[in-house]
């Protein structure tokens, strides 16, 4: 069973003297600590390490207060350098969607909820920001998907372009730009076909609509129980297609969120929602202090 970070630590501190600050070896017995917690959090090796540098150099000597036992001070610094690398510049959950009508496109590999993504965000869009927004299913290789945006979009009354059949990816991105600005949307959001990996096919499709479309905002929807495979994802779409945010689904589940920071360390793009669950409700801001704590556990 996992302990809470700060019990463990205070453990280890028991055994060492008390000083008015935190000495090379004090901090260097910590952070081993803290690195198993990250490393039990799904964090990337590479990553965890070099968190583990940054923190060592912040922490050592630094000032413990009579308030605190060094175990907490080390836990504190932790704490909030895993804030900053998590928090982004910008707003967390802001979109560039000013000038109507703006085009958000959503990438991922199939499976990782972004459909569902799709449709959460547009109620949201809908009901917070007022905003008319229209879907378009860019998934003509599976009607299935194209069906389920359209019962989605009934369901939290959001329109969705008719589906006409064997039309390609590309013309329906237009078909959608044209529509968008014909009916007055604010906002119109592509759901671009998954694959269940990565393949050149899909990413050749993705750039062509990004090329008709040219996206304000082009979010990554990616599992975050994936861990290591959500990072790859991740970096692939961003060197290929250029991803201005990162949405993580499934943080309703056990894992521990590792793959946040994982992800912010690796593409430095901002983490802007998290996925709770397949209600069309369950779509949150990112907040970088709760995933710190969940990923010290
Ligand atoms: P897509 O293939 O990427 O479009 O994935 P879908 O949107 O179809 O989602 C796949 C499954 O994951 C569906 O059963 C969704 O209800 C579910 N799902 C999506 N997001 C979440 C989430 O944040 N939490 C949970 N628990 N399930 C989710």
């Amino acid at each position: 069973m996992f302990e809470n970070l700060s019990e463990r630590l205070g453990g280890v501190f028991d055994r060492l003297t008390k000083q008015g600050a935190l000495s090379e070896d004090d901090v260097r017995t910590a952070l081993r600590e803290v690195r198993v917690a990250l490393l039990e959090a799904d964090v990337s090796l590479p990553v965890a390490r070099q968190f583990i540098k940054a923190v060592e150099k912040k922490a050592t000597g630094a000032a413990v207060t009579k308030s605190v036992t060094p175990g907490q001070q080390v836990v504190k610094i932790v704490h909030d350098e895993l804030i900053s690398v998590l928090a982004g510049e910008g707003e967390p959950g802001s979109l560039r969607i000013d000038s109507p009508p703006a085009p958000i496109l959503m990438v991922g590999l199939q499976g990782g909820g972004k459909t569902t993504t799709t449709a959460k965000l547009a109620k949201r869009l809908k009901e917070r920001d007022g905003k008319k927004v229209l879907m378009a299913s860019l998934d003509v290789n599976r009607p299935a998907a194209m069906e389920q945006l359209a019962i989605l979009g009934q369901q939290i009354g959001v329109d969705t372009l008719p589906i006409v059949k064997g039309e390609d990816p590309v013309a329906i991105a237009k078909r959608a730009k044209t529509q968008a600005g014909l009916g007055g949307y604010d906002v119109y959001m592509l759901d671009t076909a998954g694959r269940l990996s990565i393949d050149e096919e899909l990413m050749s499709q993705v750039e062509a609509v990004r090329d008709v479309t040219t996206p304000r905002e082009t979010l990554l929807v990616v599992d975050g129980l994936t861990g290591q495979d959500a990072v790859h994802t991740a970096e692939n779409f961003d060197t290929r297609i250029g991803i201005s945010g990162v949405v993580l689904t499934r943080m309703d589940g056990d894992g521990r969120g590792g793959a946040a920071l994982s992800m912010r360390a690796v593409t430095g793009k901002p983490i802007k929602f998290v996925g709770l669950g397949e209600k069309m409700d369950a779509l949150e801001t990112f907040e970088p202090d709760r995933v710190a704590g969940r990923i010290l556990g």
